[in-house]
């Protein structure tokens, strides 16, 4: 049998990581076999505009590099992939059920359900309906509704035995039919409800696995119910576990980013993100900038792989000790048995380390190519820049080495090499220079370096010593003017190569122009 999988999100305007973690899943398993790999579109109770609120989701999936073989955009044998342009096959569903006796049309009304549900309750039963306004022909379906009753259709469950599932992370589950409700499969006003709708799909695109969260764990008995009375073959089940919230079982939430910001971690992570949002002039939108959700990591310029790499292990390992994948490594070992059931914690922590580790291993023309669009989404280049300003931004990349964690942080790194004059810090400058005794020293070092015969990091270092020992005083009381005079700032890559990159010219120019912001004395 073929393998085929799929991804199934609603269009809800994010990506959440949650969902990543179960799009990967997927998408690893069918490529190990060779298989496809679907993309189908849960847009039945959507009101929003279905294209706008799925471009966030398909654009994040794209940038994580996982990619589809159906669904939007591509097309396939099996389309439409919108569950809103199958609806005519979720109807036929529902008359065959009908007609088999294993639905039914039901016109009870909501208080009507209600008094039933209260005296089970106050009988301290678990409710089940007595079916008292089930019409299972023609004719009691007319007289309800001559009496202005509306009709839903019910599922005509079991209501003794056992279903048994095998399901591929849990192992066996039983579920007990007497605890499963007439689910309602298609509303009043003609609408089919999901449980009837992922059945009937997942039949139709010949999903032979459906890997998917756990919350759905609990809809499998009326699912597999739907399928079985359409006399389909079940699918192979595997429910992933809960990606909580950093160190605790709970679902992780969008919603709850004031309460995650406690955790230090994650603080760093958004913090950081803010940052750099702030120089590219992108009005963080309280809603997607979030590290719960893809986008932020997009926007800030993680490495997609570290991101896929880090939920690879979100409930998923190897051998218990490896870490780092290649993709090929990552198809080639991804299993469905190494998926651990317990709820697997968002670890802010250990997704930064990743995303370093695999920054630090990037050659730097593979870094350029990832920054360069930072600087241009922040106005520092031009769309085609100057094959000079590349090569500048070449050597901030060196220079900076290890201290780059994302591409974004190329803003904070290159900025002021990109500019005429730099944008002076007031911290810096009272901090650094605004000092007494400080003018003298940068004048003095000013004049040192303009002799130079070579204007490299070693001959600048053994200049800036000289004249800190000749008045006495140490390293740390002028490198750090030096920087402030040169960039605004008191971040950058070391001293030595920020005045090397710049030049001769543009480093006097700068010391020269900073001397006024000293204090006189
Ligand atoms: N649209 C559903 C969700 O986003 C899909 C559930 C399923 O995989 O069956 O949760």
């Amino acid at each position: 049998m073929s393998v085929r999988t799929r991804f199934a999100p609603s269009p809800t305007g994010y990506l959440h990581i949650g969902g990543v973690r179960t799009a990967l899943f997927n998408w690893l398993f069918a490529r190990q076999h060779g298989g496809q790999f679907i993309l189908r579109i849960d847009d039945t109770d959507t009101a929003r505009n279905i294209d706008e609120a799925l471009e966030p989701i398909l654009e994040g999936l794209r940038w994580l590099g996982i990619d589809w073989d159906e669904g939007p955009g591509v097309g396939g044998p099996y389309a439409p992939y919108y569950q809103s342009q199958r609806s005519d096959r979720y109807a036929a569903a529902v008359e065959k059920l009908l007609a088999s006796g294993h639905a039914y049309r039901d016109y009870a009304t909501p208080a009507e359900l209600d008094e039933e549900r209260a005296a089970a309750q106050a009988a301290g039963k678990p409710f089940l309906y007595s079916r008292r306004f089930a019409a299972f022909d023609e004719a009691t379906s007319a007289r309800y509704a001559s009496e202005g009753r509306a009709g839903v259709v019910r599922l005509k469950m079991p209501r003794e035995g056992v279903l048994v599932i095998d399901d591929a992370v849990r192992g066996r589950v039983e579920f007990a039919w007497e605890r499963e409700q007439d689910h309602v499969i298609q509303r009043a006003d003609g609408s089919c409800l999901y449980h009837l709708a992922t059945v009937v799909d997942d039949h139709d695109l010949a999903i032979s696995h459906v890997i998917r969260a756990e919350e759905h764990l609990s809809n499998t008995p009326r699912q597999a119910f739907i399928a079985q009375s359409l006399g389909y073959p079940l699918p192979t089940f595997a429910h992933l576990p809960l990606v909580a919230e950093p160190g605790s079982r709970t679902k992780l939430s969008k919603r709850k980013l004031d309460k995650y910001l406690k955790n230090q971690d994650f603080k760093q992570i958004m913090e950081h993100g803010l940052k750099i949002a702030e120089r590219i002039g992108l009005a963080p939108e309280a809603d997607t900038f979030n590290p719960v959700i893809v986008d932020f990591y997009r926007e800030v310029g993680y490495l997609p792989w570290a991101i896929d790499n880090y939920l690879a292990l979100l409930g998923w390992s190897f051998d218990d000790k490896t870490e780092y994948f290649t993709r090929d490594d990552l198809i080639r070992c991804f299993t469905l048995d190494r998926i651990n059931s317990s709820p697997a914690s968002f670890d802010p922590k250990k997704l930064w380390s990743m995303q370093d580790t695999m920054m630090v291993a990037l050659p730097v023309d593979e870094k350029l190519q990832l920054m360069l669009p930072f600087l241009v989404r922040a106005g520092l280049l031009t769309d085609h820049p100057p094959a000079d300003a590349v090569e500048t931004v070449r050597r901030v990349i060196e220079a900076a080495g290890d201290r780059l964690k994302v591409a974004g942080d190329i803003l904070i790194y290159a900025d002021f090499f990109l500019v005429d004059e730099p944008v002076m810090d007031e911290d810096a400058v009272a901090k650094r220079l605004a000092k007494a005794g400080t003018k003298p020293l940068l004048q003095t070092y000013a004049a040192a370096i303009e002799k130079l015969d070579a204007f490299d990091t070693a001959s600048l270092e053994a200049a800036l010593k000289q004249v800190v020992a000749d008045a006495g005083l140490k390293v740390g009381d002028l490198v750090h003017a030096v920087r402030v005079a040169v960039s605004g700032k008191t971040v950058g890559p070391g001293l030595y190569d920020c005045l090397v990159i710049l030049g001769r010219e543009k480093s006097l120019a700068r010391i020269h122009r900073a001397l006024p912001l000293c204090a006189d004395a």
